[in-house]
């Protein structure tokens, strides 16, 4: 049967289109015409130079004229969304449409198979699968760390544009508002679904959009200046700065808008009056807590460190230097070189997703100290805090993660601290005539340390270990 040649969505209508969400802040990510991927090639290039990635696009937003570069590239490009708090949006995306209560009438997409009902949010929650009471995948909610294609983009295989379904478009009506008591409806009118439960993402931080710019603005990774950062406090211009400060203290949650101004000291929570403040020194010192309970001076990377562990405890200066630049990147005033990671099989237990999420943004932060390291220590005590995991999840993920040749362990320290490291796909090296000639040992300077490299040719190994076996765990530093 002679097909019609299906008219792509002209260059002109794409423009318009992205004008529009882009006015209502969305952060647009190009998407290829060919593949369900991004359009890697309309993206800039990684500070790494190693790739290219969308998620600067998250905080740097596209602009009409970034959206006329992709176009000018490739006319037949796609446009998608980064959802969550980058755009304010939720997406629930199931293959067979819903049955939508009246009251919560929201803008929809008609795609190939299924809808998109787009919501409003202003709070990061999780991306998850939304499952059916029989246990299978039934649709998505689409958050934080999710991207979707948009109208007028054309599906890849059929050529069918997504569309706002008539009278549903984002003109049409304004979206509603993603809450408990909506999902609650959606399952109680689909008797299929099973209940679906809303998870905030505290790693995604509420107070992104409300950045106060600093005196310095937003940088991007510069490998000239920033391969080897100050081990001590590095970017302590940021420490000063007022706005900064503010701003990390309201990421955390605390109402404050001035240097000296009182608050409830987020450590010892419960109290009814102001018990700290935020302290600028008269010299080049930088800003801290004042916590008038102990009348100590509390580092900001301490307090950030503690809003992401969900307890605090002072940090170790190597600790702090660490978190700190982890602030700095969350929030979006300093990027770092970002790694290209294998992507991990949808199969991959959670645990396992957020551990190489969270080890792979460490091994970026810490290739601001030194570009050539490609190994971290990676303990479960500091793992759990970093990643916001239970010990129990930790053991599960990086067993996954080794097992399944995701990550590996490549050596230790001379304190017997083991380092861990991206594993390439079908890693095997090529043994080199030294270490042929040390049998695979190799003695090479890392963190200044002594370090005796493991062979990597065998494969990664976990040892027995017995539940909540901490002190013993070979995995442990
Ligand atoms: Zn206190």
């Amino acid at each position: 049967m002679a097909r019609l040649a299906l008219v792509r969505t002209t260059p002109s209508e794409m423009a318009e289109a992205a004008e529009g969400y882009i006015s209502r802040g969305w952060a647009l990510i190009p998407f290829s015409p060919t593949s369900k991927n991004p359009h890697f090639e309309a993206l800039p290039l990684s500070e790494d130079g190693t790739g290219t990635t969308w998620k600067p696009l998250a905080t740097n937003k596209a602009t009409s004229e970034t959206v006329k570069g992709w176009l000018e590239h490739d006319p037949n490009v796609n446009l998608g969304v980064i959802c969550g708090q980058a755009s304010g949006i939720i997406i629930i995306d199931t293959d067979k449409p819903l049955r939508w209560p009246i009251e919560y009438l929201t803008p929809t997409v008609k795609t190939r198979r299924g809808y998109h009902y787009y919501l409003q949010t202003d709070r990061p929650y999780k991306s998850m699968v939304i499952k059916s009471k029989t246990g299978e995948a039934y649709g998505e909610l689409r958050a934080e760390g999710n991207v979707t294609i948009i109208p007028p983009s054309r599906h890849v295989e059929t050529g069918q544009p997504y569309e706002w379904v008539d009278g549903l478009s984002i003109t049409d009506l304004p979206l509603q508002r993603i809450n408990q008591n909506l999902l609650n409806t959606l399952v109680k009118l689909n008797p299929k679904l099973n209940k679906i439960e809303l998870i905030e993402d505290r790693r995604a931080l509420r107070a992104r959009k409300n950045i106060l710019p600093c005196s310095h603005p937003a940088r991007s990774y510069d490998p000239e200046t920033d391969s080897r950062v100050e081990k001590s406090i590095p970017y302590l211009e940021y420490l000063q700065d007022p706005r900064v400060a503010i701003t990390i203290m309201q990421a955390i949650g605390v109402k404050v808008e001035r240097i000296g101004q009182a608050f409830l000291c987020p450590i010892h929570k419960g109290e009814k009056n102001p018990s700290a403040a935020l302290y600028l020194p008269h010299d080049q010192g930088f800003i801290t807590m004042h916590d008038f309970h102990t009348g100590e001076f509390v580092p900001l990377p301490d307090l950030y460190a503690a809003h992401i562990k969900g307890k605090y405890e002072p940090l170790g200066a190597g600790e702090r230097a660490l978190w700190w630049i982890r602030c700095l990147v969350d929030l979006g005033y300093i990027d770092y070189p970002r790694l290209l990671a294998r992507p991990l099989p949808e199969s991959a237990p959670e645990s396992a997703q957020a551990l190489y999420a969270g080890f792979t943004k460490l091994l970026g932060i810490r290739k601001l100290y030194n570009a050539d390291q490609e190994a971290t220590p990676f303990s479960w005590r500091f793992a759990a805090g970093w990643c916001n995991l239970s010990n129990r999840a930790i053991q599960e993920g990086m067993g996954w993660l080794l097992t399944h040749g995701f990550m590996h362990k490549v050596g230790a320290t001379t304190s017997r601290t083991s380092l861990f490291a991206l594993k390439p796909a079908e890693a095997e090296p090529q043994k080199s005539s030294t270490e042929k000639a040390t049998g695979g040992r190799r003695a090479f300077k890392r963190y200044g340390v002594k370090v005796y490299s493991r062979n990597t040719q065998k494969g990664p190994r976990i040892d027995h270990r017995r539940a909540r076996d901490g002190l013993n765990n070979p995995l442990r530093l």
